[in-house]
Order: C-alpha cells, then structure tokens, then sequence
C-alpha cells in the first residue's frame, strides 16, 4: 500500500498521542473489541466514536439473539454470540441483560423441507433447535394466525436484549476496566506508515498506533476508504418502531415472519419492537 497520509513528524507527537491500538466506533463490534483487547494484552486502547456508544445500529435494532440459520458457519458464529448474552455476568461482567424467552423462525409452506433441513443441521451442531407446526405455533403465540404457515424453526434457547442497556453496561464495564472510550470525536481518516496503517487523526488531533480496527458499522466503508481500500459493504435502511406490548403477549417468543417479512419482539421492560423489511432501501440513497 502507498503512503495515502503520512504521519506527522515525530518530534511533534507525545506520548499522550499514542496508543497500543485504536478501535473506530463504539457499538457492539468495536466497544467489545476494545473490552476484549485490553483483556488480552493489558495495553492502552483508545475507542473512538463520532457519537455515543450505540448511538448507530447498536443501540437501534430490534434486539433478538438467535442462533437459527441457513449456514452452518453462521449458526456456530451466531451461538458463540449468543453465549456471551445467555452468560453476560460471568463473561462481560455486571448485571443480566438478557431475557431467554425463545425465538420463532416463522415460514410457509414451500420453505418447510428447507427449514426441516436447516433444523436438523443445528441439531447436529448440538444446538438447541425444534421443528414446530402451525398449531404448536398458536399455542407459543396466543393470538396469531398461522393460516398460511408452514412451519416455524424454534431456539429455545434464543431471546432478546435491549440494544441501549446493552451498550450502557459495556461502555460501563469497559471504562472499568481501562478502555479509553472518546466520544463526539469524528475519525477523519487513517493514517499509514511504510505502506502500513500507524494510527488515526480525528477532530482532536492525531492517535498513533500499530493495531487499528475499523468497526464503523454502516460507515466502514467511510473510515477505510481514506486508506485507499475500497471494501464494498452495502448499507440499507430498515424501518422498526417500538410499542407497548399487549398483556397476553408480553412473555411471549420473538418472533420473525419470513411470509409476511416482518418481526415482533417482545421485551423485558414491556414494549416490543415490530419491524416491516419490506421497506427496506440502500442507505445512503
Ligand atoms: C433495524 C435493525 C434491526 C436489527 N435487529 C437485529 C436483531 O434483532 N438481532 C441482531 O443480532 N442484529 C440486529 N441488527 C443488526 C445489529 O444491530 C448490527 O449488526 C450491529 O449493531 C452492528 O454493530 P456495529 O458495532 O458493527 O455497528 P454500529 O453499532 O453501527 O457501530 C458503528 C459505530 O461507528 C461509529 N462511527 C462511524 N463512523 C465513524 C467515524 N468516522 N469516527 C468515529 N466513529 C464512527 C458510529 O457512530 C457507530 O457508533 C439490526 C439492525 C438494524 C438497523
């Protein structure tokens, strides 16, 4: 790689200026990231942030952990994030922040030979996975119609969290731990060295460091671009809203509807946020 933007000179940089390594935005990617870092190698991380932590896509979705999938890769992956949730105290540190209420994989009838398949394989994975019918379905949900269901994927063991107290109590356990967490502080560009990336330059001047991860979320591709590197990540905007859930439902699974491609997951403090994917758009437009 050429040397796209040269670091100042050295004389001019303080020891203040200098990290072990730099973590670009604090939602659940780069905070825990940044948490773990510091676990493993006890050295200075700085995590830098153009707003709050959470304040992206991490503090706005809908909340459902579930292991459930058409990839076998990606049903390992997802269980081993999962876990983490399921043993926040042991593994994160602080209270519980996740209500292990199930998650049903909602599909019609043409998809349920698929969904018989996938199940199976998460079985064989030795995860926790049941084949339900359109009736056991009614008796999970009370209320729903299941006139053209299928079938439904259920993790009993999947559930839901609250995207903003999640990132509350990482950001809290991270401090207290040592992580230097900036806020308000746009990362303007990389800076590289010898063909290497050697730190960042934001608002407030420059961070100098061997190690930097670029966990921007939807503006990844932002950041990396200022390092010549064009990686193509696509972002598209969904629309979800939050309501108060109704008494009857409010223990009752998440659950995501692939016919009608839309979700309703209930939380722990009684709303629940319903999600239409219908409308979703590329971002930006
Ligand atoms: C509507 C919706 C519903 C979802 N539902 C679920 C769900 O039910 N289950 C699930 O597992 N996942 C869900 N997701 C996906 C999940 O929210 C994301 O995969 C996850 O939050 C991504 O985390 P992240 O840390 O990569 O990105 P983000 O949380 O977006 O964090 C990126 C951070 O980088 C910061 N940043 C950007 N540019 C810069 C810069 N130049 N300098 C400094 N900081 C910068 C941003 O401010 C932001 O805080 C949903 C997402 C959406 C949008």
């Amino acid at each position: 790689m050429t040397e796209i933007f040269p670091l100042p000179d050295e004389s001019e940089e303080t020891v203040g200026h200098r990290a072990d390594a730099v973590v670009v935005g604090a939602g659940i990617a780069g905070l825990s990231t940044g948490l773990f870092l510091r676990r493993r190698t006890g050295g200075r991380i700085v995590v830098i942030d153009s707003g709050t932590p959470g304040c992206g896509a991490s503090g706005h979705g809908s909340g459902i952990i579930r292991v459930h999938n058409s990839d076998l890769d990606e049903m390992l992956l997802a269980e081993s994030g999962a876990r983490v949730f399921r043993n926040w105290t042991e593994v994160i540190g602080g209270a519980d922040v996740f209500s292990r209420r199930g998650v049903l994989w909602l599909v019609g009838t043409g998809d349920v030979e698929t969904l018989t398949r996938n199940v199976r394989a998460q079985k064989t994975l030795g995860l926790s996975a049941e084949l339900l019918g359109p009736r056991d379905v009614a008796v999970l949900v009370p209320g729903i119609r299941v006139g053209d269901l299928g079938g439904a994927a259920y993790d009993p063991d999947g559930g839901t969290v609250i995207g903003p107290d999640v990132m509350n109590a990482l950001a809290v356990q991270a401090l207290a731990e040592g992580v230097e967490l900036r806020t308000f502080e746009p990362v303007r560009r990389l800076l590289t060295r010898g063909g290497a990336v050697a730190g960042v330059e934001t608002d407030a001047g420059v961070v100098d460091a061997p190690t930097v991860v670029v966990a921007a979320g939807a503006w990844t591709r932002n950041v990396l671009l200022t390092a010549g590197v064009d990686l193509p990540i696509q972002a598209v905007r969904a629309t979800i809203g939050t309501v108060y859930a109704p008494p009857s439902l409010r223990e009752a699974p998440a659950v995501f509807d692939e016919v009608n491609d839309a979700s309703y997951v209930p939380k722990q403090n009684g709303t629940a946020v319903i999600s239409a994917r219908a409308r979703r758009t590329p971002w930006p437009p």
